[in-house]
């Protein structure tokens, strides 16, 4: 999910407001019909102090620019789950931990006050908000999904992940943006991306053969990142184009480089060899340099997105590869509603799944069923997620990194409570397997130093 603040911009505010002067919102489960789970449990989950696998946290500045790579603000009004739309209950439960709202609807004249408030707090805390923010979602470690990583966002709380598509793109991409319509918005961002990505490597032209490019622009960039405290690199692929990534020889996409370099519109089964080539060897050299390959695996957002180029069952030749084993590859917001698949592709040694955004995008319940499946047969490659991000004014990445946390948590308990009832595990197994999923198997993969 993506950097949504232009999407909801006023005229959602307007509708945010209509519709919570309406006497009941559609979505209140957070409080007035919470689950049935163990109170034990409920109160252990609650206080751990979980690893964020996936997050979009914004410096304090307004025009923070080195967020992310393919903000869906150019797309238009697109189409968004009940559950984070504006009139949800969600955003009046934060704005309550949070902030201290306290009435039950955000009209126009508590609207105006809250984010007074949170002007005042930001104010207040400077660079230190990003950690506040973490403490009220008790987030020990968020992992920040950014260009870069920028200012407020220090480790060890703080851990960095870049982007890498732009890499795979080093020709032409108009024929491959003519595809959707938010294809052609998207893939100019991915071309000023790469040209970054060169500017920072001093490079001020593309090298003239694939060899070339793969040492100088995308290993040298890779090994930048790597040295700039990046623990893994994302791929937002499924935006671009399907995540059928196959094996391709190194002559066949030298030959597409060399043709094209310099001019000209290769076709999409030319290009795709090319790109292919790539991502294999990006995945290879994060392997190598220690960091773990992030894959966008949701359909959605946006309402030309193509679903079925998410499904992560298209990953598996990439899982299969025999020369990729040592690269750790993480199926970022759990493949959605293609979540059996991801419970298929978790036999991989090397492949783990993440629930971000599912903790914002689905109630509780929903979520639990989900993390049943997987948890009753690989709980140690569950990890936890928030997805955490702007959706507009008022609604920023604090309390959508909120919402993410106590659903997520709620959904554990419900899912670990109905494994203890139906006699699979024990409570204290229960206990471990939660802090497995909100802290410890993260901090195997990455291998952070928790305490
Ligand atoms: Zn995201």
């Amino acid at each position: 999910m993506k950097k949504i603040l232009a999407i909801i911009s006023i005229a959602c505010i307007i509708a945010f407001i209509l519709s919570c002067n309406n006497s009941t919102s559609s979505n209140e489960e957070t409080n007035s019909n919470k689950p049935s789970a163990d109170t034990e449990l409920d109160a252990y989950i609650s206080k751990i102090k979980a690893v964020d696998n996936h997050a979009h946290p914004n410096t304090i500045d307004p025009n923070d620019k080195g967020s992310d790579a393919l903000p869906l603000d150019g797309l238009g009004a697109i189409e968004l789950p009940a559950r984070v739309r504006p009139e949800s209950q969600t955003w009046i439960d934060a704005s309550r931990a949070l902030y201290g709202f306290k009435g039950d609807a955000l009209n126009e004249d508590a609207m105006k006050v809250l984010m007074d408030t949170i002007e005042h707090v930001k104010k207040q805390k400077g660079d230190a908000f990003p950690n506040w923010v973490l403490d009220q979602a008790n987030i020990e470690v968020m992992f920040g999904n950014r260009i870069t990583i920028g200012s407020g966002f220090s480790a060890p709380r703080f851990r960095w992940v870049s982007y890498v598509d732009a890499l795979l793109f080093p020709l032409s991409t108009k024929a491959e943006a003519a595809v959707t319509p938010d294809r052609e918005k998207l893939f100019p961002m991915e071309d000023q991306l790469l040209k970054k990505y060169l500017s920072d490597l001093n490079i001020s032209k593309l090298p003239a053969t694939l060899d070339e490019y793969l040492k100088q622009v995308v290993t040298a960039t890779l090994e930048a990142q790597k040295k700039g405290g990046c623990i893994a690199v994302k791929f937002e692929a499924a935006y671009l184009r399907s995540l059928d990534f196959e094996k391709t020889a190194q002559e066949q996409a030298s030959e597409v480089y060399t043709h094209y370099i310099n001019g000209g519109e290769p076709s999409h089964e030319k290009y795709k060899l090319l790109q292919d080539f790539i991502f294999y060897y990006i995945a290879r050299e994060a392997g190598r340099l220690g960091m773990a390959v992030h894959i966008h695996s949701y359909p959605g957002a946006g309402n030309y997105f193509v679903a079925a180029g998410c499904d992560p069952l298209l990953l598996e030749p990439v899982f299969n590869d025999s020369e990729l084993r040592n690269t750790k590859f993480v199926i970022i917001h759990g493949g959605g509603t293609f979540a059996k698949h991801t419970s298929a592709m978790l036999w991989k040694p090397n492949v783990y799944a993440d629930i971000s955004l599912l903790t914002q995008l689905w109630t509780p319940e929903q979520l639990a069923l989900v993390l049943r499946d997987w948890l009753s047969q690989f709980p140690e490659k569950i990890l936890f997620g928030t997805d955490a991000v702007a959706f507009g004014p008022g609604l920023g990445w604090e309390m959508s990194a909120w919402i993410a946390s106590t659903t997520g948590r709620q959904a554990l308990n419900i899912a670990l409570s109905g494994m203890i009832r139906d006699n699979e595990i024990s409570l204290s197994r229960a206990k471990e397997i939660a802090t497995m999923v909100m802290r410890t198997n993260a901090g195997n993969l990455y291998n952070l130093e928790l305490k």
